[in-house]
């Protein structure tokens, strides 16, 4: 009798790892993946111009595994309206942990053709429609929908520098907002996670909520940080798709609570420097 091979679990970070640019991942037989390892291949990085190596047609993965059909996932329409079901659904994760009360924060994605989507001004993001998100232009007229988040600016500012990035988040996470709002800005390398996840996340000048002084308080810093503190504001996030903006908001969080804790418990011991650079190479490995 053949020996059954073990079954083996691929995230969606490791098949992006077994995929170097532009080419095919090969899959193991035994592989099963992630919910999200299967919308990579089906729609690339968000089907917004950062291409999956993996069209519907060749993957036969996601030809048997995929629960969205070939027909379903051609063209732009479906990738836009797939997009605007993931916006709500950040915005309902997002206020589930508490990040963004009432109608605070706001969220985009840029599609490709230069348009951006995003949530509309004063919404709930506890319970947004995906037909609620409004869509802009990257000069940021309304193309469609209702008004615009009051952040769009930032958004859009961040868009402009970092070619990149097609998600943004702006939030209110209490403990990382704390800290802002202290001052204290998230620099020192405390845990091997904020190494590897975040790098240094610096602290932007104050800004008025709301106005082109947001975008300029972060322009020095969109460049080299995928994370910003906002001086008594917030935080803002970004990746090349919506859940790693996600996740580094997460992390920024996280790594603000192990903060506050050690700078209580008498102050932070960083890591040496020497065991710092360690971890800096292995965040440039994975293209962090
Ligand atoms: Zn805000």
């Amino acid at each position: 009798m053949p020996e059954k091979k073990k079954k083996v679990f691929i995230s969606d970070w490791e098949l992006k790892r077994m995929a170097p640019p532009g080419q095919k991942p090969v899959i193991p037989e035994n592989a099963i993946i992630s919910p999200l390892s299967r919308d990579w291949l089906e729609y690339g990085d968000q089907g917004t111009g950062h291409q999956s190596p993996v069209t519907s047609h060749q993957s036969p993965v996601a030809r048997h595994q995929s629960p969205v059909t070939s027909h379903q996932s051609e063209g732009r329409g479906h990738a836009e309206a797939e997009l605007r079901r993931r916006i709500a659904e950040t915005g309902r994760k997002l206020y589930a942990l508490g990040f963004v009360p009432a109608a605070d924060g706001n969220i985009s994605v840029r599609l490709c053709g230069g348009t951006v989507l995003i949530t509309p001004s004063g919404a709930s993001k506890g319970a947004l429609a995906p037909a609620d998100v409004s869509k802009i232009s990257m000069s940021g007229e309304l193309i469609s929908g209702r008004k615009p988040s009051s952040e769009y600016l930032l958004h859009l500012c961040v868009y402009e520098q970092r070619p990149d990035v097609t998600a943004v988040i702006h939030a209110h996470p209490p403990v990382a907002t704390g800290l802002a709002s202290a001052g204290i800005a998230l620099d020192k390398p405390l845990t091997s996670e904020m190494v590897i996840g975040l790098g240094i996340v610096p602290l932007a000048d104050y800004a008025t909520p709301g106005t082109e002084e947001v975008a300029d308080s972060i322009a020095g810093f969109v460049k080299n940080h995928n994370a910003i503190m906002l001086a008594n504001h917030g935080v803002v996030t970004c990746g090349a798709d919506l859940e790693t903006a996600f996740q580094r908001m997460e992390t920024v969080e996280q790594a603000a609570k192990i903060t506050l804790v050690a700078e209580h418990l008498g102050g932070g011991r960083p890591i040496p420097p020497e065991k710092v650079k360690k971890l800096e190479e292995i965040r440039r490995r994975l293209g962090l």
